[in-house]
C-alpha cells in the first residue's frame, strides 16, 4: 500500500494474504516472481558511444499455474525489436514508450503451467544503459537491467550466464564469471566469452583499463585491479571550473583554485585496489569461508560517490583511486573513513548479497550490515598497531545511529531492521534506512562476536558461525530466521540467558526491536584477604523494557597495560547489577575496570 498524497510519499503498510497467515507461508521466503529463469545466453555488442546492442536467450521456468504473460526488467531506453519462441517463432510483446509505461513483458502463446519450462529469444538496441564519459571511460547506468531480467528486483534468484561481449577495439573488459576467452574479432572489437554457474546478477565494466594482476593463495584466486589511463571529461570540467562543484551526493565542497598540482592518473593508486582486495579476502576467508568464485575484479568506475559489488566483480568510485591531493584539490570533503572502507565493504558483499543471497527488503540489513562489520575485521587487522581506527569506526556507528537527522528522527528508533527501505518516508527522512541498516546490523553481528568470543580460542566459535551459515546457504537466499537458527545451532551456554537453547531475547530486542540500553559503569578496587585484587561493581542498565536481557562484557586492563576480559554481567530490565569479584593471580592492582571496551553492546553510556 503507498500513499499518493504527494507531499506524504512512504510505503505505509505492507502485507501478506489472510490464507497465507493461516497456512503459514507468511514468510520473507515467499518467491514472487512468476518466473525462474535458469540460464541467460548474452551476445552484447557495445560500441564507442557506449550504444548497446543485445541478443538474450532466456531459458525460464514458470512459477505460477496458467502463465501466460511475463514480466521482465529491462531498461527503458533499451528497445526490444523482436521476441521469439523455441522454434523461432514471433512472439507478441508490450513495451511501450520510453517516457511512458516503457515496462517490458511478453506474452505467450499459450499458458504454462507451473514448473513448466519455456525459452524466448529477445533482441533488442538503444543508447543510455552505458554513458560514454570520454577518454575511454564507460559508466554502465543500466546494472540490473542491461538484460531482461527478472523482475524480483532482489539478489534471491540465481542463473546460470554465457556471455559474449564485443567492445571497442584497444578497451579491456572485466565481468561476472570466468573469461573463456579473448580475441580481437578480426581486428574490429575485443571479444570475450564469459561463462560463470547460478549467481544472483550479470554485470561487466570496460574502458580505457589498465591492469594490475595478483593471486590469493588461501584460498586459491586470482585477484585483479582496473584503471582508466586518463580521467572522464567531468573529472577536467570541475578542475576548470571555479563556480563549485558540479558532483551530485557531495556537499559543502570548496574548489582550490589550483589543481594542476595533484595527480589524476588513477593507475598508480591501482596497485591499492589490488592489496586491499587481497588482504581483504584473505581475512574475510578466514572468517567467512572460502568463496565459490575463482576470481574478483576490482574496477574502476567514473561515479564518485559509491561503490558497488557484483558476483566477481567491484565497481570502485573513481575517488576512491585519488591522491588526497587530488580529492582536496577536487573540493572533496574529508572522507577518508569512507575511502578506508568502501573496498573491504565492496569485497565482503562476494559473501553478503552474493554468495548468500537475500530474498527480499526484510532481510537486506543482513546483506549492508554484514559487509560493514566485515569492514571492521578488515580495519581491526590492517590498522593492528593503530586501534584508533578500529575506534573510530565504531564510535561513527554509533553516532549514525544516535544522531537526529533534519526531520527530527534518530536512526535506532526508525523502526525494526526487518522493516528495510520501508522505513525511508516523507515523514522519518529518505536517509533514514541508510542510517539505520549498515551500522546497527554490524553492531548485531559483532555483538554476537563478542558474545562468542573465548579467551583461549578467540574468535573460533563466531568463524564456525559464520562459515557454517555460508556453506549452508551458498548459492541461494538466505533469511532472518535462518541466520537465527545458525546461531542458536553454535550459542555458547552463557548466551542461553532464557534457558531454551534460543536467541530470541536477543533477535527481539535487537533485529525486531528497536531498543538501546543505557549503561552506567561504576568501580572500586580493594586489596583482598590473600593480597588479591578484589573488584567492586555496579553496573545500571536503564531506558529498557522489564525483560530486556544482555551479556555485557567487563575487561580490566592490569598494571602492565594488558586487557583482560573478566566475564559478563547480565543485567536484567532497568536494574542495577552489583558484585564483588575476587581478580585471582591479580596482586598488582589493576589501571581500570571498563565496559564496552570492545564495542560489545550496541548501547549509549553516561
Ligand atoms: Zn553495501
Amino acid at each position: 500500500m503507498e500513499t499518493y498524497d504527494e507531499n506524504k510519499p512512504g510505503i505505509w503498510a505492507a502485507f501478506h494474504y489472510t490464507s497465507e497467515y493461516s497456512n503459514g507461508s507468511a514468510s520473507g521466503a515467499q518467491k514472487n516472481g512468476v518466473i525462474h529463469i535458469d540460464h541467460q545466453q548474452l551476445d552484447t555488442e557495445i560500441d564507442k558511444s557506449g550504444r548497446l546492442d543485445g541478443k538474450a536467450t532466456v531459458s525460464f521456468v514458470s512459477r505460477a499455474p496458467g502463465l501466460r504473460v511475463v514480466p521482465f526488467e529491462l531498461f527503458r531506453m533499451l528497445r526490444v525489436s523482436s521476441v521469439t519462441g523455441p522454434s523461432g517463432e514471433a512472439l507478441n510483446f508490450i513495451q511501450e514508450d520510453k517516457n511512458e509505461d516503457p515496462q517490458f513483458w511478453v506474452v505467450l502463446p499459450r499458458a504454462l503451467g507451473k514448473g513448466e519450462n519455456y525459452q524466448i529469444t529477445v533482441k533488442y538496441a538503444g543508447k543510455d544503459a552505458i554513458s560514454a564519459e570520454g577518454a575511454g571511460n564507460y559508466y554502465p547506468i543500466a546494472r540490473t537491467s542491461w538484460y531482461p531480467n527478472s523482475a524480483t528486483g532482489d539478489f534471491g534468484e540465481y542463473t546460470k550466464y554465457d556471455m559474449t561481449f564485443r567492445i571497442p577495439k584497444g578497451m579491456s573488459i572485466a565481468a561476472t564469471g570466468t573469461c573463456l576467452s579473448e580475441s580481437n574479432d578480426g581486428g574490429r572489437h575485443n571479444l570475450t566469452v564469459w561463462s560463470s554457474d547460478p549467481i544472483t546478477v550479470a554485470g561487466f565494466n570496460f574502458g580505457a583499463f589498465k591492469k594490475e594482476d595478483g593471486k590469493v593463495t588461501k584460498p586459491p584466486m586470482d585477484v585483479a585491479s582496473y584503471a582508466n589511463i586518463n580521467p572522464p571529461s567531468w573529472v577536467d570540467l570541475v578542475k576548470q571550473s571555479d563556480a563549485g562543484d558540479p558532483m551530485a551526493g557531495l556537499t559543502g565542497s570548496h574548489m582550490s583554485s589550483n589543481c594542476a598540482s595533484g595527480s589524476m592518473n588513477t593507475t598508480i593508486l591501482n596497485k591499492k585496489a589490488l592489496s586491499e582486495a587481497q588482504y581483504a579476502l584473505a581475512v574475510f576467508s578466514e572468517y567467512f569461508g572460502p568463496l565459490p568464485y575463482k576470481q574478483l575484479a576490482m574496477t574502476q568506475q567514473t561515479a564518485n560517490n559509491y561503490g558497488q559489488s557484483w558476483p566477481m566483480l567491484v565497481y570502485l568510485p573513481i575517488t576512491y583511486l585519488f591522491d588526497e591531493t587530488t580529492r582536496h584539490c577536487l573540493g572533496y570533503p574529508d572522507t577518508t573513513a569512507y575511502f578506508s572502507i568502501v573496498a573491504p565493504h565492496e569485497v565482503a558483499h562476494q559473501w553478503w548479497g552474493h554468495d548468500v543471497g537475500f530474498n527480499s527488503y526484510l532481510d537486506q540489513w543482513m546483506s549492508e550490515g554484514f559487509a560493514e562489520m566485515s569492514a571492521s575485521l578488515y580495519i581491526q587487522f590492517v590498522y593492528a598497531k593503530e586501534p584508533q581506527h578500529y575506534s573510530k569506526f565504531w564510535s561513527d556507528e554509533l553516532k549514525l545511529l544516535t544522531e537526529r537527522n533534519k526531520e527530527g528522527y534518530r536512526a535506532i528508533d526508525a523502526g525494526p531492521l526487518t522493516m528495510g527501505y520501508r522505513l525511508s518516508n516523507s515523514r522519518q527522512g529518505f536517509g533514514i534506512t541508510r542510517s539505520l541498516i549498515y551500522p546497527k546490523d554490524a553492531y548485531i553481528l559483532q555483538m554476537l562476536r563478542m558474545m562468542m568470543y573465548d579467551r583461549q580460542s578467540g574468535d573460533q566459535r563466531f568463524k564456525d558461525t559464520m562459515r557454517d551459515f555460508v556453506s549452508t546457504y551458498s548459492g541461494q537466499a538466505a533469511t532472518t530466521e535462518d541466520f537465527k537458527a545458525t546461531v542458536e545451532k553454535h550459542m555458547t551456554a552463557g548466551m542461553d540467558l532464557e534457558g531454551n537453547h534460543k536467541m530470541d531475547w536477543f533477535f527481539n530486542e535487537y533485529v525486531y526491536g528497536t531498543q538501546l540500553p543505557n549503561y552506567k559503569f561504576e568501580y572500586s578496587f580493594d586489596p583482598g584477604p590473600a593480597g588479591e585484587f578484589v573488584l567492586n561493581m555496579k553496573l545500571n542498565q536503564a531506558a529498557v523494557s522489564p525483560d530486556f536481557r544482555m551479556l555485557v562484557p567487563i575487561y580490566l586492563e592490569l598494571a602492565n597495560g594488558q586487557i583482560v576480559r573478566l566475564g559478563s554481567a547480565r543485567p536484567s530490565g532497568n536494574m542495577t547489577v552489583e558484585q564483588k569479584v575476587p581478580l585471582k593471580g591479580i596482586s598488582e592492582k589493576p589501571r581500570r575496570a571498563m565496559i564496552n571496551y570492545y564495542f560489545d553492546v550496541l548501547a549509549t553510556s553516561n
